[in-house]
């Protein structure tokens, strides 16, 4: 595996770095279908079990797309070793499980991702490893929830779908000052817009299955930072199996050459849509960071490149309308995935949230009428005439 690019610019990189195993003096890296890589001789395969000498045994372990695809992110990301995981919940569970031992204690932000949730609030438990959630409208709580059993930290930002921030320097300082090791899952943002491990997070995690495939296509994850950290998880992830499949690895390693440029319209497409309704007389207000509204307007600006491809919005006449609002949509899909080419629109209340009380569901910042876009790369003019549409219709 050989990174041709040095490159001070993101595009660059995300392109001119190529697997160099050409035998065919192919342009595109091809596919490397294979369970299994042959040794040399008896001794080569000896050298190469032993970590005495480095290539790939077994696609379990590693495989030439797998590790373009990690080699490719380390860049972006500015991590100097990485893991690619089957989905983005791979990642985020083996980066805490191979890590964490009996007895030890996360500090996490309330506003995770659902089966992040699941898997602090259910399955951790079983082996004695507890968890505190903070605020992530009030910092200050934070330190008060660090005790001696403190190992980690995991948080989001932005949150889904709050649209919430943390800010990455005051976080990165506070898991210093406590020796905590800084997990941040930078699935909404990808590292075009942000770069946690610069403001001394440890490790980045990712579903590579939002806006890294950003066509819908393939379920996938990645673990980037820290050396030793990644050893100590490569380790759990060698004999646990979560790996990527050489195919899907090969989608997202062509995926992220075009990741700038779609970011980039993504973004472009949300800042200009939300600005519009927010003026919607139908609309109680729009969350998208890089509006001047959102209470974290200076943060987003100092820590994101641009806002994201997602925004919310809330309709008036709460959970009816906002159900009403989705089955009067004609081209927006809906769907229970986001980072697409495709303009979805989902309402938290009724679907993902469901099942938390009104108490639980403000904690996170969904109201009943909460709508959430991850805006697609159609011709915003349509996207924005299909949500008036269906505001309109779903009038009472
Ligand atoms: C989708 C998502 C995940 C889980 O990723 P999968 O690829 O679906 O396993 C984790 N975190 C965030 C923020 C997500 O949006």
């Amino acid at each position: 595996m050989k990174s041709h690019s040095e490159s001070e610019h993101f595009e660059t990189n995300a392109i001119r770095t190529q697997s160099d195993n050409a035998s065919h003096k192919e342009h595109s890296t091809p596919i490397f279908m294979t369970s299994s890589f042959v040794f040399d001789d008896a001794e080569n395969a000896r050298a190469m079990f032993a970590d005495e000498i480095s290539g790939n045994i077994y696609s379990r372990f590693s495989n030439p797309n797998s590790n373009e695809l990690v080699e490719k992110l380390c860049l972006l990301e500015g991590g100097d070793d990485g893991i690619a995981t089957a989905s983005g919940m791979a990642a985020m569970y083996s980066s805490m499980a191979g890590l964490l031992q009996q007895g030890d204690h996360v500090l996490a932000s309330r506003s995770l991702f659902g089966s992040t949730h699941q898997v602090l609030t259910q399955i951790f438990p079983k082996w004695g490893i507890s968890h505190s959630y903070a605020d992530i409208h009030d910092p200050e709580s934070w330190e008060s929830l660090i005790n001696e059993k403190t190992k980690l930290i995991f948080v989001e930002t932005p949150s889904n779908p709050g649209l919430d921030l943390v800010d990455l320097e005051w976080l990165g300082n506070l898991a210093k000052k406590h020796n905590l090791i800084l997990i941040v899952d930078n699935c909404f943002a990808t590292p075009y817009l942000q770069q946690p491990l610069k403001y001394g997070a440890h490790l980045i995690c990712h579903s590579t299955t939002k806006f890294i495939d950003g066509q819908g296509r393939t379920v996938g994850g990645a673990i980037i930072g820290d050396k030793e950290l990644i050893q100590k998880i490569r380790f759990f992830c060698r004999h646990t199996g979560p790996a990527m499949s050489p195919f899907n690895a090969w989608v997202l390693s062509k995926s992220l050459e075009t990741l700038a440029v779609r970011m980039d319209r993504h973004c472009q497409s949300a800042l200009a849509i939300a600005g519009q309704l927010e003026k919607h007389p139908e609309i109680n207000f729009v969350k998208y960071p890089f509006l001047p509204s959102h209470p974290q307007y200076e943060l987003a600006k100092k820590q994101m490149l641009h806002g994201g491809g997602l925004f919310t919005f809330e309709v008036k006449g709460g959970v009816e309308r906002g159900r009403k609002f989705l089955d009067n949509l004609q081209m927006l899909s809906l769907t229970a995935n986001l980072g697409d080419t495709r303009t979805i629109a989902t309402h938290p209340a009724s679907t993902t949230h469901s099942k938390l009380s009104d108490q639980e569901r403000a904690n996170v910042g969904i109201t009943p009428g909460l709508v959430r876009i991850s805006v697609g790369l159609e011709h915003p003019e349509d996207i924005i005439r299909d949500i008036e549409n269906a505001l309109k219709l779903s009038e009472s």
